[in-house]
């Protein structure tokens, strides 16, 4: 990655980046699933002290209390006054990592920082991102440097839903109108809009009966679940859905039941998803799901003509969003990007970000990249000079110098 045009000494560029690559070296280790974000909370606190902010400047929010899934702490806010005028900014990342991360013992090897055993993911995402935010931070007030009104938010819970962004305080975050999001890609990747995306649980009841002595009384669920799921797979809406210019996804991924095979199987448990970046579509997608089931329900009889039952339950887990190129982060986002001599790229991206739930707050929320790659995997590695060119956009979006050269 290109260094930023500028006149900065060699020592103070080294500084920074020694800096900034430090704390992501202490970031990372830190265990922190979703709903277990209290120690790299706490580390995140610490930093900004160290720095010099007021305690008075945290607060937590109590999106865990919020939150289905309870956890131990809500989002970080630090929201602070600007000492020039302009619109209030927010930059954000989530704090929590999915659990194969936890036990990671981070490694450079060349420009990337990879696990050394290869029985963890590294992290990266998205403690990459949770650093770019905290050096930003900590730069802005170890060095006093000028900036408009910005609010800085380490939320929880991204991994199992957006669920911290979903719940967050939006009284505490001062009305940002420009919202910046570090979450995966390379650094001049502008994510501008991603999909939408239902939870569906299915449960299936059929009638228990001995499989041997008496299989005509049963109504077996999985026979119900297999044809409702071989029927979406034969019309074509599982899996990759496109349908005239209409596209999605389903996705049955879960299927619980049964415990002997001398017993027709009285229920099952299935948990599926569907996503499409257009609301109406998705809502189909749902429909035919459920269509599927109620109809496999209806043609599994005893002797008797008795059939079982389905329970059907879809739930919005984020709508889907698209910004405009002239909604003012996005512009500020790619000028900061051009400033530093990279070529932006927008992208629309099929899986749920933070961002959807503040875009859907009346937050419009641009999504950027910090390096990360082969998230979720043991495979997982860090580019790290891509994460110190994030680093580098982040000041310059924090101190709105966007469209300056660095002094
Ligand atoms: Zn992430």
């Amino acid at each position: 990655m290109a260094t930023p045009p500028g006149r900065k000494s060699r020592r103070a560029q080294r500084s920074f980046e020694d800096d900034a690559k430090a704390l992501l070296l202490e970031m990372i280790p830190i265990p922190g699933r979703s709903g277990e974000e209290g120690d790299v909370l706490a580390l995140v606190r610490q930093k900004l002290l160290e720095a010099g902010l007021p305690e008075a400047a945290l607060q937590t929010d109590s999106a865990h209390r919020r939150s289905p899934r309870g956890g131990q702490t809500g989002n970080l806010i630090v929201k602070l006054p600007g000492t020039r005028r302009g619109p209030r900014r927010l930059l954000m990342a989530h704090l929590d990592t999915v659990p194969l991360c936890v036990g990671v013992r981070p490694v450079q090897k060349g420009q990337f920082l990879r696990p050394q055993d290869r029985t963890t993911a590294l992290g990266g995402d998205n403690r990459a991102g949770a650093s770019v935010v905290l050096h930003t931070a900590c730069e802005i007030v170890r060095k006093q440097l000028p900036h408009p009104p910005v609010t800085f938010l380490w939320t929880v819970q991204e991994e199992v839903g957006l669920l911290g962004a979903r719940h967050v305080s939006l009284s505490k975050l001062g009305r940002p109108q420009l919202c910046f999001n570090w979450d995966g890609g390379d650094p001049n990747l502008l994510i501008v809009g991603a999909t939408g995306d239902y939870n569906i649980e299915i449960e299936v009841e059929g009638i228990a009966s001995h499989a041997g002595a008496h299989p005509e009384d049963g109504v077996s669920a999985i026979a119900i679940a297999s044809l409702a799921i071989a029927r979406l797979v034969q019309d074509g809406w599982h899996g990759l859905i496109e349908k005239g210019d209409d596209v999605g996804t389903a996705n049955v991924g879960v299927i619980e039941g049964g415990e002997a095979t001398n017993v027709v199987t009285p229920s099952v448990r299935v948990r599926a998803e569907a996503r499409s970046h257009d609301p109406k579509f998705r809502k189909r997608i749902v429909a035919e799901i459920r269509k599927a089931f109620v109809e496999a329900a209806r043609q599994v009889k005893n002797s008797q003509g008795r059939t079982g039952r389905v329970r059907f339950q879809a739930d919005l887990k984020y709508e889907s969003f698209r910004l405009s190129t002239a909604e003012p982060c996005v512009q500020a986002a790619t000028a900061a990007i051009e400033t530093l001599g990279l070529e932006p790229e927008l992208r629309i991206c099929n899986g749920g970000l933070d961002a959807n739930w503040m875009t859907a707050h009346g937050l419009p929320t641009v999504t950027l990249g910090c390096g990360q790659q082969g998230i979720h995997t043991v495979k997982e590695k860090l580019h790290i000079p891509s994460y110190l060119t994030a680093c580098r956009i982040a000041l310059r979006l924090a101190t709105g110098t966007e469209r300056e050269a660095m002094p």
